[in-house]
């Protein structure tokens, strides 16, 4: 198991002395204008210039396309002609269709949507002896193999005139019953396979469960391939969740990681709008003398590609961006990256943090986490993009990274790397997280009677006028200075008042989390949106005992405990 990391082609001569490896090296410099090759990209695409069947497990953002994509323009392998690739998701397809054509590759899609003349370009084209000089990538759905015997016969063509140099099998974990995405149509790429024994196959995924493993290359008929393992832990990054208070606590954290622990190192700090990016940048810049620039999507292409260049080159230190940085970034000292804002995802969190460190030397993520941010970040979901289903999906991710900020004693590379399924111990981590490195223990508690005070209470609070929870915080934790407010007859006052306040907030907060309460926003007197808060579908749940809460409470030694 290696880490990720940049091996230049000098670097690793072994595997630049085949009969293809100067194609191979001038692909990479002179049509994906890359400097080097990551972990196993070179390896893989050794294996099946050489005709091998290749199974690569990479993860997300770790550059699994270049694997066959490079392949696809080098016609001194075992094989040549067509690189067919199967996948699953037709945008996706689009995406790559677009970016591969801007680097002068010939690729094509084939699916349902394809208009009869482009469908007769490439089916004419595929019984050309020269078809990879027109085509060299070929994109296809699984369902048009799996339903069109047309298709199917062109393959048998291609492979006539021996011009199908290789099957390319993406999110190769849809082959599984075992994957998180099933797909029918993937299973009966079994049959497609076995029709064209000699061909190389190549399945890339990034779920790394030994059972998909196992079940991708039995079903794709792939026995004696060469399999390329990596695991997802990167053991050089350091992980640390930090409290979010107000801005200027905030900046002074962030000054603090920038200018001493890290000073004059370069690093990103990744921040939820466009406008914050600048405060941030403009901030550093003149109060603290740093070498900051913000970089978002509103800048035009060429200031964010001069900036982009100005940062690789080492004249600023740090952007401050928003995710709209990083695509295609391969700058390999930068030594930290901080989350102003938590990502949408873990799976976000994970590649972003992985831009640290790819020079395999020790550098550190920092993620500020406060419950106020998922607010906008919930929102933003429900004004966002995609149907019921992907929104639930993005508030179920959304979850996912409230979990792990709020879990103060679990190992932040066991959890991160759970979510990749791959198994880590915890001793391994070596005090490398915040988690590992806390002097305090926790308890997990049951905090459900709690909860069910709590919804009764703002269930009666919000009859009489609109409330925010801050307000439903105070109240349940019986502040004094509500001693003369009507609220202090309410049967949740003081209930909470043995509690430490973080674990009341963390009360609310994930009872907001799990649909118990929620939050609406209204317009306020002075005509600003203020976010209200409300009884949520899931009371009845915690209610019934249907649904416990349990919380994870520092111990100290004088804590109460509850009855
Ligand atoms: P995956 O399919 O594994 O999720 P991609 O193939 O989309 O990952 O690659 C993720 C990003 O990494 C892309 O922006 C790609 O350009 C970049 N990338 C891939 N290989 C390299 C490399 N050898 N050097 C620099 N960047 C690379
Ligand atoms: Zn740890």
């Amino acid at each position: 198991k290696q880490p990720m990391k940049m091996s230049l082609p000098e670097a690793t001569s072994h595997l630049m002395q085949h009969p293809w490896s100067a194609d191979v090296k001038n692909a990479l410099l002179k049509r994906f204008h890359l400097r080097g090759f990551r972990s196993n990209q070179l390896e893989a695409i050794n294996a099946t210039l050489a005709g091998k069947d290749a199974f690569v497990l990479m993860p997300t953002g770790g550059g699994k396309s270049l694997c066959y994509q490079l392949p696809s323009i080098v016609s001194s392998g075992r094989t040549r002609g067509v690189t067919i690739v199967i996948s699953p998701l037709l945008s996706l397809m689009e995406d790559q269709v677009a970016h591969l054509r801007q680097l002068k590759i010939q690729a094509y899609n084939i699916n349902s949507e394809c208009s009869p003349d482009e469908r007769k370009f490439i089916f004419d084209t595929l019984k050309d002896r020269k078809v990879d000089e027109y085509l060299q990538l070929l994109y296809v759905t699984p369902e048009m193999l799996s339903k069109s015997q047309a298709m199917i016969n062109h393959l048998h063509k291609l492979h006539n005139i021996r011009r199908l140099a290789r099957i390319v099998i993406d999110e190769a974990h849809c082959v599984s019953q075992w994957g998180h995405d099933f797909r029918p149509d993937y299973k009966a790429l079994g049959d497609v396979r076995r029709q064209f024994p000699g061909v190389p196959v190549m399945a890339l995924t990034a779920t790394a469960t030994e059972n998909v493993k196992v079940d991708v290359i039995h079903n794709l008929g792939m026995q004696g391939c060469e399999v390329f393992n990596q695991s997802f832990n990167r053991p050089n990054l350091t992980y640390e969740v930090l409290p979010k208070g107000n801005a200027k606590t905030v900046l002074e954290s962030i000054v603090e990681i920038v200018s001493e622990k890290y000073r004059g190192q370069s690093g990103i700090i990744y921040c939820l709008s466009r406008q914050k990016c600048e405060d941030i940048a403009k901030k550093l810049q003149e109060e603290y003398k740093v070498m900051a620039h913000h970089y978002h999507a509103g800048m035009v292409p060429q200031e964010k590609r001069q900036v982009q260049r100005e940062w690789q080159e080492g004249k600023y230190k740090v952007i401050v961006a928003t995710i709209a940085f990083g695509m295609g970034i391969d700058k390999a000292d930068v030594r930290f990256v901080i989350h102003h804002t938590i990502p949408k995802s873990l799976e976000g969190y994970y590649q972003e943090t992985g831009r640290a460190g790819r020079d395999g030397k020790k550098s550190g993520c920092f993620m500020f986490y406060g419950y106020q941010d998922t607010t906008a970040l919930k929102h933003m979901i429900d004004k966002g993009d995609g149907d019921y289903q992907q929104k639930q999906r993005q508030h179920q991710m959304l979850r996912n990274v409230v979990q792990f900020c709020e879990n103060r004693s679990d190992c932040r590379r066991v959890q991160v790397l759970a979510y990749f399924n791959e198994h880590f111990s915890r001793e391994n981590c070596k005090g490398c997280c915040d988690n590992c490195n806390s002097t305090s223990t926790f308890e997990t508690r049951d905090f459900t009677e709690y909860a069910n005070a709590a919804m009764a209470m703002v269930e009666q609070m919000q009859r009489g006028e609109s409330v925010t929870v801050h307000q439903c915080i105070d109240v349940f934790r019986g502040a004094k200075r509500l001693k003369n407010s009507d609220w202090q007859y309410l049967d949740g006052y003081g209930v909470g008042e043995d509690l430490d306040r973080g674990d009341v907030e963390r009360l609310f907060y994930r009872l907001l989390m799990e649909d118990g309460l929620k939050e609406e926003n209204k317009m306020n007197r002075a005509g600003f949106a203020t976010a209200y808060v409300g009884v949520g579908p899931r009371k009845r749940d915690f209610k019934s005992g249907n649904r416990k809460l349990k919380i994870q409470v520092r111990i100290t030694p004088n804590a109460k405990r509850m009855q």
